[in-house]
């Protein structure tokens, strides 16, 4: 599909390594969103251009919706023609069973999860609604949602939870418009997240235990999200895809 695509979360990680491959997949422009790391966002942006696509770099913090708001009036300025949505950005926290978490740790979870990546498909759908042309949306969700985490972050499980079913009724409610959605849960990935969590020897620990033996990456994640924002998946809506090695 050619078109604007719109990836928050791209200057680190699956986003950054969606970014990287959304040209070759026939995105000519990509909105290269951050929330705080600029020098991330700018690398992201430079491969996009010099693989001949345009980026756009904006900031968010995604847990602002005003901020969010912002940002959509500016992707509107540049006319968006058909547009694609990859709902990345989010978020774990460090490793705690349920007496650790805190009603701050919840409310930073669930508000960059859930409420901002809600915030962000909604003002998506009103841009898509705005100029006519349809489109595509994955959510990026994770394999916690279906096992739960217990004893790491059933916070942030829970989340990815309320992502999968936010998916599925949106994928319901725009349908009859021609839009699908749909969401890919990544299992173990090799991405900065972890330690971000506090936990940069995850992968070291629970990479291999994953039936295909090993963790996976960003780039296998910018796959399957870029298959399913394609029309190579045209009969593909309200579909959730494990990349998760079989975990
Ligand atoms: P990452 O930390 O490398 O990237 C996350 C991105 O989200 C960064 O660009 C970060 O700036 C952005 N972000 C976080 N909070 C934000 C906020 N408040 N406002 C704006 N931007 C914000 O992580 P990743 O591994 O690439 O994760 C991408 C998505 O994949 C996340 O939704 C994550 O939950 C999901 N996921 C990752 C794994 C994994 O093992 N890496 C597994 C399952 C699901």
């Amino acid at each position: 599909m050619s078109g604007l695509l719109i990836i928050t979360g791209a200057s680190a990680g699956i986003g950054a390594a969606t970014a990287r491959m959304a040209v070759f997949s026939g995105w000519s422009r990509v909105i290269v969103h951050y929330g705080k790391d600029l020098d991330g966002a700018n690398e992201t942006a430079s491969v996009v251009e010099s693989m001949g696509g345009q980026a756009y770099v904006m900031a968010a913090d995604l847990t602002k919706p005003k901020q969010i708001e912002k940002m959509f009036a500016k992707i509107s300025d540049l006319k968006p023609g058909p547009i694609g949505l990859v709902n990345n950005a989010g978020i774990v926290a460090p490793k705690a069973g349920i007496a650790d978490l805190t009603p701050e740790r919840v409310a930073q979870v669930m508000g960059t999860n859930v409420l901002g990546a809600i915030e962000v498909a909604r003002q998506t759908v009103l841009l898509m609604r705005g100029w006519g042309n349809g489109g595509s949306i994955v959510n990026v969700s994770s394999a916690a949602a279906r096992l739960g985490s217990a004893n790491e972050y059933i916070d942030y499980a829970a989340s990815k939870g309320a992502l999968d079913t936010f998916t599925l009724g949106l994928a319901d409610e725009l349908a009859p418009e021609g839009i699908r959605g749909n969401a890919i849960r990544p299992g173990l990935i090799e991405t900065g997240i972890h330690g971000k969590g506090g936990q940069p020897d995850r992968l070291d620990r629970l990479g291999a235990t994953p039936p295909l033996g090993r963790p996976g990456t960003a780039d296998e994640c910018a796959e399957a999200i870029l298959w399913l924002l394609s029309e190579r998946a045209s009969y593909c809506t309200r579909s959730i895809l494990d990349v998760s090695g079989g975990r």
